[in-house]
């Protein structure tokens, strides 16, 4: 017998070169972990990243602020993600290191005269956002006098959007529609190709989020009366996190599930009129969020707080300002008495950080058996988004431990 030769071979993913474990229990039995450890899972993000690509009609530029480690960019790239969404140099820098040939789109809307000269020059990028006249002046006459031909240049317009999301951007970013209007015609009028943009902010609250901006930019487009060159329908695509238990209203705008939601955009775009433009998304949380749990220890429980080994300074940060609830796996220590309950009960129980400042403190509860007590470990689920890249190192502790997991992060309960 030899091996079927006619069986295709799956796409090289490039090894992570990490110590592999089979889950978090692994973990702690090898290494038990005073520190924080992140657990890596790459078939998560290949997952999310495909059906993502797959479900969405136009081109998927992957963010690269979510998470910039080498070891998502280069899981993506060798996916297939081809585009990626950058906003300073150190980004294109790190997604050309992972895909040599890819299409970088520079989509912050306010930029340093020196980092569109470095996009331009040294990374060929032609793609920028703009939410004023100015910023297009910038871009202009950067590319003006490198020589870059106007004509080559897509630029987007950035729209301000209204709508509910964890966080919501369009205080600081984007034009009302009439002065996105008179942005398009400026922009073609200057001889560069018009695109329109959105960010409707992220892990999106509202089903309709993208309805609402695509009618907008339908609006914009109309009344502009210009060639639309392309179409970017940003990020905010939510990444699924727990239910906080004691919010019986957490479904009433509840937003569905991706397989449900992206087919619902791509109709809206169809809807508004934009089937006949090359169209973008810019996902960073949907894919990178199941990419990663984090491995803390329960320094001291003092009765309903657990006092952690981690916090809002290191790879909490997101889960604070965005009152996200996290679901959580709890790992008991070994020969440990537990503390008293049953371990089939779960219970809210305040989270109190790593360092010696009285803000970290995080703003929803972990939900964990009752028996939880000190020397306990807890797999904190789905961070992959906003952790590693909000890292600091507020009194010195900066979690870098990285290991691989093969099976998916179930939470407790
Ligand atoms: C941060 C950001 C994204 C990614 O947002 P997610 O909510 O993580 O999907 C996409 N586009 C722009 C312009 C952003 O600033």
């Amino acid at each position: 017998m030899t091996d079927a030769p006619t069986k295709t071979a799956p796409p090289a993913i490039r090894g992570s070169g990490l110590p592999k474990f089979s889950n978090a229990r692994g973990v702690v039995e090898t290494l038990w972990p005073d520190m924080p450890v992140y657990l890596f899972r790459p078939a998560a993000l290949v997952a999310d990243a495909k059906s993502f690509a797959t479900t969405f009609r136009g081109k998927t530029a992957y963010a690269v602020k979510t998470n910039p480690h080498p070891l998502v960019l280069n899981t993506l790239a060798d996916t297939g993600i081809s585009a990626f969404d950058v906003a300073a140099p150190s980004e294109f820098r790190m997604a050309r290191a992972a895909a040599p040939s890819s299409e970088l789109l520079y989509m912050h809307p306010v930029k340093s005269e020196s980092a569109i000269r470095e996009a331009l020059a040294a990374y060929r990028i032609r793609h920028f956002a703009l939410d004023h006249e100015g910023e297009a002046a910038k871009i202009l006459r950067e590319a003006r006098s490198l020589g870059v031909p106007i004509d080559e240049l897509t630029l987007f317009v950035r729209l301000a959007t209204k709508g509910h999301a964890v966080y919501e951007l369009s205080r600081k970013f984007g034009a009302a529609p009439g002065h996105a209007v008179e942005l398009l015609q400026r922009v073609s009028r200057l001889g560069a190709k018009a695109g329109l943009c959105f960010h409707v902010g992220s892990q999106i609250e509202e089903a309709d989020a993208y309805e609402k901006a695509l009618r907008t930019a339908q609006w914009v487009r109309q009344r502009a009366g210009v060639p639309l060159a392309a179409l970017d329908i940003g990020g905010g695509f939510p990444a699924r996190y727990a239910q906080d238990r004691r919010k019986k209203a957490a479904a009433t705008h509840a937003v569905p599930p991706l397989n449900l939601l992206m087919p619902a955009i791509n109709r809206t775009v169809e809807g508004f009129g934009f089937g006949d433009v090359p169209v973008i998304a810019e996902p960073g949380r949907a894919i990178a969020a199941r990419a990663f749990s984090v491995l803390v220890r329960v320094l001291l429980r003092k009765g309903q707080r657990l006092y952690i080994n981690d916090g809002i300074w290191a790879s909490l940060s997101d889960a604070w300002t965005g009152k996200l609830t996290l679901p959580v796996n709890l790992i008991p220590e070994p020969d440990r008495r537990p503390a008293k309950g049953d371990p089939r009960t779960l219970a809210p129980f305040r989270i109190m950080g790593a360092t010696c400042d009285s803000v970290d403190i995080l703003t929803r509860p972990f939900w964990l058996p009752e028996t939880v007590s000190t020397g306990d470990w807890i797999e904190v689920g789905h961070i992959g988004a906003y952790s590693l890249s909000l890292r600091t190192d507020f009194n010195g502790l900066y979690p870098d431990t990285f290991v691989e997991v093969e099976q998916p992060f179930r939470a407790t309960g």
